[in-house]
C-alpha cells in the first residue's frame, strides 16, 4: 500500500454541502439498519477515543441480508466473509436515529474528525475490487452528480487514486480480509466484531 499518513486534512466541502442539503450517504431509511456497514473494534476504540460514547453503537447481528451485503462487496471472498460474519453471532455498526441519521452527523456534515471516521465513511463513494476502483453512484451523492467519472469525482472529493487504495486495504486489514485479495491473511482474526461489554 502506498505510504500516506492516516492523519492527513481532507475535508470536502462538497460533503458539508451534502449534509445540508441531505440525504448524504450518512443516513440510510429507516428500516434499513441491518445493511449498515460494519464498524470492527479497532475503528471502534478509534471512534470512542475521539467522542467517548458506547451509546453510539449497535450491536447488530448477523443477517443473512447482511452477509449477503458483505459478499457483494467481497464476490471473490465469500468464504472467508463466512468466517468474519458468522451466523448467530454479532457485529458492531454506528447508531442511527429515527430518521436513519447517523449519531455523529448533523446540518454541517461529519462532526468526527476526517482521521476517525471509519474507512467505509472514509473511502465512499469508492471501493476497490481486485486492481480496479469503481464508484458507488448513488443519485442523491454530489460529488458523482458533480465529477461523472472516476477522476471528476475524485477530484470534488479531493482524494487521489493511491489514497483510495490505501484506505481501501486499511478498511480490508480492519475488517479482519488480508490487506488486497488474493494476498494472504498476515495476522489470521475472526474477533474484530466481539460484543462490546
Ligand atoms: S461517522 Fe461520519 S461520515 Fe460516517 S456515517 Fe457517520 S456522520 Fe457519516
Ligand atoms: S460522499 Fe457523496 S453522498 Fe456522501 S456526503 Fe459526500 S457528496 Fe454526499
Amino acid at each position: 500500500m502506498a505510504n500516506i499518513p492516516e492523519t492527513r486534512e481532507i475535508d470536502p466541502i462538497i460533503c458539508e454541502r451534502c449534509a445540508e442539503q441531505g440525504p448524504t450517504c450518512c443516513r440510510l431509511d429507516p428500516g434499513m439498519e441491518e445493511f449498515c456497514f460494519p464498524v470492527s473494534v479497532k475503528e471502534w476504540e478509534r471512534i470512542l477515543d475521539h467522542a467517548g460514547e458506547k451509546g453510539s453503537f449497535v450491536q447488530e447481528a448477523n443477517s443473512s441480508n447482511f452477509v449477503d451485503n458483505i459478499k457483494r462487496l467481497f464476490p471473490r471472498e465469500r468464504e472467508l466473509v463466512d468466517k468474519l460474519f458468522p451466523w448467530h453471532k454479532f457485529h458492531l455498526r454506528l447508531a442511527t436515529d429515527k430518521q436513519g441519521g447517523c449519531v455523529f452527523l448533523n446540518s454541517e456534515g461529519c462532526t468526527l474528525p476526517r482521521e476517525a471516521r471509519p474507512y467505509y465513511c472514509r473511502v465512499f463513494p469508492f471501493w476497490v475490487t481486485g486492481n480496479r476502483i469503481n464508484v458507488f453512484t448513488p443519485a442523491t451523492c454530489l460529488a458523482v452528480k458533480a465529477g461523472k467519472n472516476l477522476r471528476g469525482i475524485r477530484q470534488a472529493m479531493g482524494i487521489s487514486e493511491a489514497e483510495i487504495r490505501d484506505l481501501h486495504g486499511r478498511l480490508r486489514m480492519a475488517w479482519g480480509l488480508p490487506p488486497r485479495e488474493g494476498m494472504a491473511l498476515l495476522e489470521q482474526s475472526f474477533t474484530q466484531y466481539t460484543k462490546i461489554r
